[in-house]
């Protein structure tokens, strides 16, 4: 299998690496390096999107817009995987369906970028690209692309995911502890009061099977898998292996692997890349995505039309869900094309405060979702599931939510490298929220 044909296709994306000898030095170590996931994992996950396809079962995927080396602590990894469950055992009782959690970690270290270059007080320079390739400081040495930095985002990449699998297999996951975690937030805060009713009707789903006796091995543990967007594509390309099952070349960088809305281009790098790896990938779909463009992606991507190999990630944004996305599910759906649909209703709501802050509304961000569940109610197909961006830490990034943070607060604690995240009790009651549109 040749994996280098993407090499003769434009690449939107790539940093402008300042020494390509270095590049090939980082390459060719990254490539003798163990595998972050294995092959056997990322057929495991297909197999569960398999059932998001079919309607049987719902994505919740998550993380930072952007990870980073310094974010890479026990702290901040439980404190996002803490809400993630949180969230998904909201979602699995409202939904009666399995969630497949997905993180945006462990690997989510670059960033496509509107602008190739960002100036303050008139001195311009590189944009910021993601710790994987250069510097947030807003300094020519620390935006200078640096290929050396690939090889940490592995090694960062290893240990976020090493913490991951312990916090999710060792104990942490036990569904009554995170349901007792719930129960705080519903508990304590004024959003949490709303859903005082669902969390009792967990509480005594539990409590029935305690007295049951039933104490099966998935109260204990959860199958958690790494995702994120395969934009640099010397690294994934770097760590995908052939493996030795089947002989078939896997990504093995994370479970699952996306294209972004910026590199998606049919005759395209990316995409090319992407019809060589065997991994369950995603491709995000912005409103200008025509339904002509999403059937030539799935034939290019899936043309064996295999269940769970590819997910469609709409981020449409709240005002142009219900316009746009209908066509394009309508299309697919007619040609009998086996797709997931999830939803981002993230990307598509951004916009900039007055304090020159890049901002969210949670009241977007519900809305796009509610959107979402309409148009698929609408047409009979499965509102597959929601890709978000959200940390479990307190920060003021997105406006609105049940503490109600002002444009003006956003100042207090915006800690976001790239794009403004959901905090922690924002991204429960979107849970919540998500939980009541399940049932209708
Ligand atoms: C992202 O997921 O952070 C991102 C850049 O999304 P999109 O490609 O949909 O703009
Ligand atoms: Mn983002």
């Amino acid at each position: 299998m040749d994996l280098d044909t993407w090499r003769a296709l434009p690449a939107a994306q790539q940093p402008d690496w300042p020494d390509r000898g270095e590049l090939d030095k980082v390459v060719a170590e990254l490539g003798g390096l163990p595998p972050l996931v294995f092959a056997g994992e990322c057929d495991q996950l297909k197999e569960q999107l398999a059932a998001v396809a079919r309607g049987e079962a719902f994505v919740l995927q998550g993380g930072d817009c952007a990870e980073t080396f310094s974010g890479a602590t026990a702290d901040n990894v439980r404190q996002k995987l803490k809400t993630l469950l949180q969230m998904a055992i909201v979602l699995t009782y409202a939904g009666r369906v399995p969630v497949v959690k997905i993180g945006r970690v462990a690997g989510q270290f670059a960033k496509p970028r509107s602008k190739g270059t960002e100036t303050r007080g008139g001195v311009e320079l590189p944009a910021y690209r993601g710790d994987m390739v250069n510097g947030f400081d807003f300094t020519p040495e620390a935006r200078r692309p640096d290929p050396w930095r690939l090889l940490k985002a592995y090694h960062s990449s290893a240990v976020t995911l090493n913490l991951a699998r312990a916090f999710t297999k060792g104990g942490y996951a036990d569904l009554r502890q995170v349901h007792a975690w719930n129960q705080d937030f519903v508990g304590e805060s004024p959003a949490g009061r709303r859903y005082e009713q669902l969390a009792r009707e967990i509480d005594q789903a539990l409590a029935f099977m305690r007295a049951c006796g039933a104490d099966p091995e998935e109260f204990h543990t959860v199958e958690f898998y790494s995702s994120h967007e395969a934009l640099i594509l010397d690294y994934d390309q770097a760590l995908t292996r052939i493996d030795s099952r089947t002989g078939l070349p896997y990504d093995v960088s994370a479970h699952m692997v996306w294209i972004g809305e910026r590199t998606r281009q049919l005759d395209g790098a990316h995409v090319e890349f992407f019809s060589k790896i065997r991994n369950p990938i995603g491709v995000k779909l912005g409103p200008t995505t025509t339904p002509e463009e999403a059937l030539a992606l799935i034939d290019k991507l899936n043309p064996g039309n295999e269940a769970g190999r590819l997910t469609f990630i709409t981020r449409m944004g709240a005002s142009k869900i219900r316009e746009h996305l209908p066509a394009l599910v309508k299309e697919v759906t007619a040609t009998g094309a086996r797709v997931a649909w999830i939803c981002d209703p993230m990307h598509g709501n951004t916009f900039e405060a007055p304090s020159g802050h890049k901002t969210r509304r949670v009241d977007d961000v519900l809305d796009e979702v509610a959107g979402f569940f309409e148009v698929h109610r609408s047409l009979g197909t499965h509102p597959g599931g929601i890709h978000i961006e959200f940390t479990g830490d307190d920060v003021t990034e997105c406006v609105g939510g049940g503490h109600e943070i002002g444009e003006t607060d956003l100042a207090t604690r915006y800690e976001t490298a790239c794009d403004p995240r959901l905090n922690r009790s924002q991204s429960l009651d979107l849970a919540f929220r998500v939980a009541e549109l399940y049932r209708g």
